[in-house]
């Protein structure tokens, strides 16, 4: 049994050709099987099983939600009360959620199975799933490469078909650069458009929950479902985005030439992108180059401020209120120290080490302040663009997945995975990863990115769910 949709699933649920309980446990059979990809870092089977016990009377009756079927994986930064939450590190690694997050009790409200928790890099720091305190995800396709990250453990599920879709979270990349290198869709809505609570925080000014799903109809319906207004996130939208919205006629699309012709893509991924832009062409779409002479600053820019955002929001974990308490501290200092030095993965020190720097009294001008001004002169150039332009296409990443260790060594060759991806959230522009083809090479696949304007999040789903069938 497999469904490459929500409405496939509810079809053969309709035609009773299987139950619910039929479709959980197909699911968790495949969980069991592929364990080895360790993309679950928990599943909850027996509350599964009986979620779809009841929600198959629900659906005889004729009252069921709209995710009816929607089997779902959320990644290990979701909330999900009573259930153990730990953004993968181990100085969480025992905690239990003491509340729901708004996205996961919209899911359930609507009638999703929420399967388990998947694993992703320490508190979403990574680009290729190494980082996790519970040891790296397999990318499905071949199991020597990673799947990427952060959300790795929602890539190579939903690609391995161990759930119909999962819930990732994108600071710069997390949910597109993962989608790209396991072939699958993934969606980062704009700033705002869903709620951020319950979500374990990364960079608070950055950080979007967004689906990773086999298909754009089911992104399109989960983010529709789990968006809206909260009061417990002031940043949410105070009103609903209208996902009928369409684009009037055929939108003008620009693609940034310093992107597409850079040298540090993949030769194959830059002719194939290319040949894609002569397609929609050929269909009638306007093109056109634009230079956007900022790509350089872009990765630096999101270190500076995402570290700094790091080491304030990580503050908290220090072993008094919550998580982990180192066994042999002495007095209080000792306790904050050591918890903390056993309690974190190197990569997030080196982002607490490093955001706490660029905060410090003598250099917060130099390096918070000006990425500041970086981040608001991109703003207003990214806008300009989209004065003219309704879309922003680029390769989602400069290659296809990568072999573990390759990079691990080597902090400034894994945040340059990084280039395409942290332009949407820098900005807070809407932006999508769609499977493009896959490298002769190695037969790895790789997705292509539009990203539309802030809030253009309905048009820009829309647009590539009308793209989908069409050969380009
Ligand atoms: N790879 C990027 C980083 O390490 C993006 C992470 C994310 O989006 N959570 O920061």
């Amino acid at each position: 049994m497999s469904f490459k949709s929500l409405r496939e699933a509810q079809k053969a649920l309709s035609n009773s050709s299987i139950t619910f309980e039929d479709l959980v446990q197909s699911y968790l059979t495949k969980i069991e099987q592929r364990k080895n990809l360790n993309a679950f870092v928990e599943i909850w089977p027996e509350e599964a099983l009986a979620q779809a016990k009841a929600l198959q009377q629900k659906w005889n009756e004729g009252k069921a939600g709209k995710l009816a079927g929607m089997v779902i994986g959320i990644k290990d930064n979701i909330c999900f009360k009573d259930h153990g939450v730990s953004a993968s590190s181990k100085i969480l690694s025992n905690f239990k959620s003491l509340y729901s997050s708004t996205v996961v009790e919209r899911l359930l409200a609507e009638d999703a199975i929420i399967i388990g928790r998947l694993n992703c890099d320490e508190f979403a720091m990574g680009s290729s799933n190494e980082t996790s305190y519970y040891g790296p995800v397999l990318n499905p396709i071949d199991e020597n490469r990673v799947p990427g990250g952060s959300s790795g453990g929602g890539a190579s599920a939903v690609a391995a078909d161990l759930c119909l879709a999962a819930l990732g979270s994108d600071t710069g990349g997390s949910i597109r650069q993962p989608a790209s290198l396991t072939g699958i869709v993934g969606f980062k809505p704009s700033y705002g458009v869903i709620s951020r609570h319950g979500l374990v925080a990364y960079a608070s000014s950055f950080d979007q929950i967004g689906p990773m799903t086999k298909c754009i109809e089911d992104a399109q319906l989960i983010t529709e479902i789990i968006s809206g207004p909260d009061e417990f996130d002031s940043t949410a939208l105070q009103a609903k985005l209208n996902f009928g919205n369409e684009f009037n006629g055929k939108p003008k699309i620009a693609y940034l030439k310093e992107a597409v012709e850079n040298e540090a893509v993949h030769p194959e991924i830059r002719n194939r992108v290319n040949a894609y832009i002569e397609n929609l062409r050929a269909k009638g779409f306007q093109v056109d180059p634009v230079s956007f002479p900022y790509l350089d600053y872009m990765v630096p820019t999101y270190y500076v401020l995402t570290t700094a955002e790091a080491s304030s929001n990580l503050a908290r974990f220090d072993g008094i209120n919550y998580g982990y308490r180192s066994a042999d501290a002495v007095g209080i200092d000792e306790v904050y120290t050591k918890s903390r030095t056993e309690g974190f993965g190197k990569e997030v020190k080196r982002r607490i080490l490093l955001g706490t720097f660029v905060l410090s009294a003598g250099y917060f001008d130099a390096y918070y302040g000006t990425a500041q001004r970086v981040r608001q002169l991109l703003r207003q150039k990214t806008r300009e663009i989209f004065s003219e332009y309704q879309l922003l296409l680029s390769p989602t990443c400069t290659d296809g997945a990568f072999r573990f260790g390759e990079k691990s060594d080597d902090p400034i060759s894994m945040y340059m995975q990084d280039i395409f991806t942290v332009h949407a959230p820098l900005v807070g522009c809407p932006s999508i990863s769609i499977p493009l083809d896959n490298l002769q090479e190695n037969d790895m696949p790789y997705g292509i990115q539009f990203t539309a304007a802030e809030l253009a999040d309905s048009e820009l789903l829309h647009f590539v769910q009308g793209l989908d069938n069409q050969e380009l």
